[in-house]
């Protein structure tokens, strides 16, 4: 999609901070870190949040967390670590492109805010 952030930032039009990638998903440092470890991992495919994504493609929601934790594991975080899909304006999603954030690198606590 020409208008969605992320999207760019797969054709390489907008620069970001790549730290891994796959033939699905790719993996880019979150321009504003809430964690030491603080990780965006997308598909390439454009869909809105992750409820679209498993409701089209349950395998590539399967690989998108699967990678996520590889993530996790290469930024030495892979034993304690939080994967967050905010869903919808409300609880906080701003680009609407599915994102996994791999948070992690200090404790959080639960519930969340
Ligand atoms: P959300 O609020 O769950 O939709 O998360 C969107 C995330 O994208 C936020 O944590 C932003 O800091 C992050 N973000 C926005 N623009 C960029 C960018 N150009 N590069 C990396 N991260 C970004």
């Amino acid at each position: 999609m020409a208008d969605c952030l992320f999207c760019r930032i797969v054709a390489g039009e907008v620069p970001a901070t790549i730290v891994a990638e796959t033939a699905d998903t790719i993996a880019f440092r979150d321009i504003n870190p809430q964690a030491p470890v603080h990780v965006l991992v997308i598909p390439r495919e454009h869909h809105t949040d992750i409820a679209a994504l498993a409701a089209a493609d349950p395998g590539l929601a399967g690989r998108l967390c699967a990678d996520a934790a590889a993530v996790a594991k290469g930024e030495g975080v892979g034993g304690a670590f939080r994967l967050v899909f905010n869903t919808g304006a409300e609880v906080g999603q701003s680009v609407f492109h599915v994102h996994c954030h791999v948070l992690g690198g200090r404790p959080f606590t639960w519930p969340p805010g």
